[in-house]
């Protein structure tokens, strides 16, 4: 198991929850994150620092497709353990449907560290 980054982190990337992983397994996109799967210890910690309510555990049904993501691009983007920037926009983007066909970024981002 494992806990999964979902669709509404797509350009909101508050970061707050790479603050409060004991495992540091956040990984920066250009415009979300990723979870690496292999590393998650299913702690849960980050779910309620998440302003945009992106994150949920991989036993959420119909999860599997970004479950699959977010191990395809943590073993691509750079690790993240510190909040950087948030996009000014952020907000704008919070709720917004139909973001990952819109918005997704296969990019990696600029993970300060
Ligand atoms: S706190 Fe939520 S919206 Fe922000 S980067 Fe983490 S998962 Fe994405
Ligand atoms: S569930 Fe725990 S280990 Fe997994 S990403 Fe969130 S804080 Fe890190």
């Amino acid at each position: 198991m494992t806990h999964v980054v979902t669709e509404n982190c797509i350009r909101c990337k508050y970061m707050d929850c790479v603050e409060v992983c004991p495992v540091d397994c956040f990984y920066e996109g250009e415009n979300m994150l990723a979870i690496d799967p292999d590393e998650c210890i299913d702690c849960a910690v980050c779910v309620p620092e998440c302003s945009a309510n992106a994150i949920f555990p991989d036993t959420v049904s119909g999860l599997e497709p970004w479950l699959e993501l977010n191990a395809t691009y943590a073993a691509q983007w750079p690790n993240i353990t510190r909040k950087g920037a948030v996009p000014t926009d952020a907000d704008a983007f919070n709720g917004m449907p139909d973001k990952y066909h819109l918005y997704f970024s296969p990019r990696p981002g600029r993970a300060k560290q």
